[in-house]
């Protein structure tokens, strides 16, 4: 895999002047500097499980003792605040500062989510305003000392993955989500390829929805095909982070807004899903 185009130098907002934007910058550079780690959670296409992922993986890092923000730069469809509930989930402002909502185990979450009144907004946005917007949920959230910021991404490689990996700056690393059918992978090599151009280690792959564990007869069946992800990271010289199976349980914990890294089940999914977060405690991102 190579690069095609330069990394493009991130956007200047030509409303302001070089006064204001040099304050902002050291903003940013000032709240950026706090955070230790950054892990982007990234997909090739919608509906793979990727805020699933994102959203287990920080709640299971909080639970390991990190100090964790969680942030949902989806702004047509964010995710978090359905699959993480938190009773009155609204972000406060305090002068021109907001402080994030404090969810799950300790988590500092931050969606576009939790400034609309309902769910069911359609959010219409042009480029400009949601790098701006992306810029205002690095430097404007009070998001304090962590170990890890995980960002859920939108699916694909468009301006929200772009603007939020050039913001947040380093150290930084991408979990890269598919399932295991040949489309989803197809979709998952141009993630790869963003991941090159824009100088973000991968720090591994996760094959989602991968094979279905029978809760009757404990059979493993493989809905999706099998080994998609698995011969990707191959031929990518990339981690496998781990297989996460299909599981009902995902998605009724998912939809009652309390994902199943809060619980101590001990199940084939769970036991996939902490094999992949000791990966990736054990990897020192750069
Ligand atoms: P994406 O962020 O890639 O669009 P989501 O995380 O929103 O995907 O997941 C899409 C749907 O798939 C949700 O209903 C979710 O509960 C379900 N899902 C995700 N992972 C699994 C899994 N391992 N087993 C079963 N359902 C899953």
């Amino acid at each position: 895999m190579h690069c095609t185009t330069e990394k493009p130098p991130p956007p200047i907002d030509p409303t302001k002047n070089a006064a204001t934007q040099m304050a902002d910058e050291a903003l940013l550079q000032a709240r950026m500097l706090a955070i230790r780690q950054r892990l982007f959670v990234l997909s090739g296409k919608g509906g793979v499980g990727k805020s699933t992922v994102a959203v287990n993986l920080a709640i299971a890092l909080a639970r390991h003792g990190r100090r964790v923000g969680l942030l949902d730069v989806d702004v047509h469809g964010p995710s978090i605040p359905t699959l993480l509930r938190v009773p009155d989930g609204r972000i406060r402002v305090q002068g021109n500062t907001m402080l994030p909502v404090e969810g799950g185990p300790g988590l500092k979450l931050m969606s576009i989510g939790y400034l609309t009144t309902s769910g069911s907004d359609a959010i219409v946005w042009r480029g400009p305003r949601k790098h701006s917007v992306i810029r205002q949920f690095l430097s404007d959230v009070r998001w304090g000392e962590l170990d890890y910021l995980v960002v859920d991404c939108p699916p694909g490689t468009g301006d929200e993955p772009l603007a939020v990996v050039q913001l947040a700056g380093e150290p930084a690393a991408a979990v890269v989500v598919t399932t295991p059918q040949e489309v989803a992978v197809a979709d998952v090599r141009r993630c790869l390829t963003f991941c090159h151009q824009v100088d973000l280690p991968i720090a591994g792959l996760v094959e989602n929805m991968s094979g279905f564990v029978c809760p009757h007869c404990g059979h493993a069946v493989d809905l999706f095909g099998a080994g998609g992800g698995e011969s990707l990271a191959r031929e990518a010289g990339v981690p496998l982070l781990g297989r996460i199976p299909f599981d009902p349980a995902v998605v009724a914990g998912g939809d009652a807004g309390s994902p199943f890294a809060m619980l101590d089940a001990d199940t084939p999914t769970t036991r996939a899903f902490h094999g992949i977060v000791d990966r990736l405690l054990g990897i020192e991102v750069s």
